[in-house]
């Protein structure tokens, strides 16, 4: 490997790196949490970052949740390449509802495994561990999660012996601890002989459902983040901080949470159980958003029920978009066979639902905040190095991280 060398993958072409590269997707991260800690003052590196490197605006794969958008991210492509446009998606095939976390489901290899391929040393850290089989899909480096380290193994990871390098205990997956750990695992292999060239870490975006931006807690979310940001930097470190998508509030000025339950309406209006409604953001870690996000995508047995039910939808109160899966997965860039036959989108401050029983909502403990949408499709992308303006003159995408930290970043 020399320097001259370039990597060509999924149509894109990325120069060798210069120095360690670090990509951040900090999960859910709306710009205004990084604007609003650093009027509090808590995050004087991001500070920094705004007046002395690059601050720029990026849209982000819609639905915008986060394996899509990861996926998007280390593929450097819209899911129209790379397959994965969800959490759950209905497979036609089997006529079953399924988890879309399998690495069986990716349809293009990722930037990360083919700079590993030509001899880079790389390294994935992220905080569920639902991700990091599809992140670590056939690379050859390391890649654990926060959520299983104390199960990371040479043979399955690339690494042992992870909680003793972090020197923090296993954190609870419904924490800001959980993300931190992502961090502090990035700091410590950036600070062995053996540093990673090019590495990625992923947080969870736990604070982020919670904490609006410049609440005490969102701001002791982001000094933290700033904090081990700053030590990745002092090792000399590029850094492209972005995010896999926004977060909005969800709910009404007395905090209950805008619910449009579509499955219901549905039933109510074009017959019981006559059509199917899909929430890809459904995984198994419910708790912090109930599984209502700003996306659903919808099954009907006929055109005429098709046009009955986009009709019945716009007429909805919250409903921003629903549309035929052509223009749809034209729009988005989204793989047509993994997608129903309507999309639709919530307006900033609504969420989708299926049925009222379909959701468990008790163990919302604070107003929902949650994601999905055309609303939070803007996130940042902080890069603590100059770009050339000609670099930023079109459209950015959250996906351009990579191209943005090998290519342009000086
Ligand atoms: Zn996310």
């Amino acid at each position: 490997m020399n320097m001259e060398q370039t990597i060509a993958i999924n149509g894109r072409t990325y120069q060798w790196m210069k120095g360690p590269t670090v990509v951040v997707c900090c999960d859910g991260c709306q710009y205004e949490y990084i604007s609003e800690a650093i009027a509090a003052g808590v995050a004087p590196f991001l500070s920094n970052v705004l007046s002395n490197g690059s601050s720029l605006m990026a849209d982000c794969v819609v639905p915008a949740f986060t394996n899509p958008n990861n996926m998007s991210i280390v593929t450097g492509t819209p899911p129209a390449v790379h397959g994965i446009c969800g959490n759950y998606f209905f497979d036609r095939d089997t006529g079953e509802e399924v988890m879309m976390n399998d690495p069986k489901y990716m349809r293009a290899g990722t930037i990360l495994a083919a700079f590993a391929d030509a001899g880079a040393r790389v390294a994935v850290v992220t905080a569920k561990d639902k991700l990091r089989r599809l992140l670590g899909h056939k690379l050859k480096g390391i890649c654990f999660s926060a959520e299983k380290a104390d199960e990371a193994s040479i043979a399955e990871n690339g690494i042992e012996n992870v909680l003793d390098l972090v020197g923090m205990p296993v954190p609870s997956v419904y924490s800001a601890e959980l993300s931190e750990f992502v961090f502090a695992a990035g700091a410590k292999l950036m600070e062995r002989d053996d540093r990673p060239d090019l590495m990625y870490l992923s947080t969870t975006d736990y604070v982020q459902h919670k904490a609006a931006p410049g609440t005490a807690e969102a701001n002791a979310f982001y000094g933290m983040v700033d904090r081990y940001l700053a030590r990745l930097d002092a090792l000399g470190a590029t850094i492209v901080f972005t995010a896999d998508h926004g977060m909005n509030a969800k709910h009404d000025k007395d905090g209950r949470p805008n619910v449009i339950y579509l499955q219901d309406i549905l039933d109510d209006a074009i017959g019981q159980g006559l059509v199917r409604v899909i929430l890809p953001i459904t995984d198994p870690y419910v708790v912090h958003h109930g599984a209502l996000g700003s996306f659903a995508t919808i099954y009907v047995p006929s055109e005429k029920i098709r046009q009955d039910v986009i009709s019945t939808l716009t007429k909805i109160k919250g409903v921003e978009l629903a549309i035929g899966r052509s223009d749809a997965c034209s729009w988005f860039e989204l793989p047509p066979d993994r997608v129903g036959d309507i999309v639709v989108i919530s307006q900033k401050d609504y969420v989708l639902g299926t049925s009222v029983e379909r959701h468990d909502l008790s163990e919302l403990k604070a107003p929902l905040r949650s994601h999905g949408g055309l609303s939070e499709q803007a996130v940042p992308i902080l890069i603590n190095r100059r770009i050339p303006e000609e670099a930023t003159n079109r459209r950015l995408r959250n996906f351009d991280a990579f191209d943005l930290a090998l290519n342009h970043s000086r």
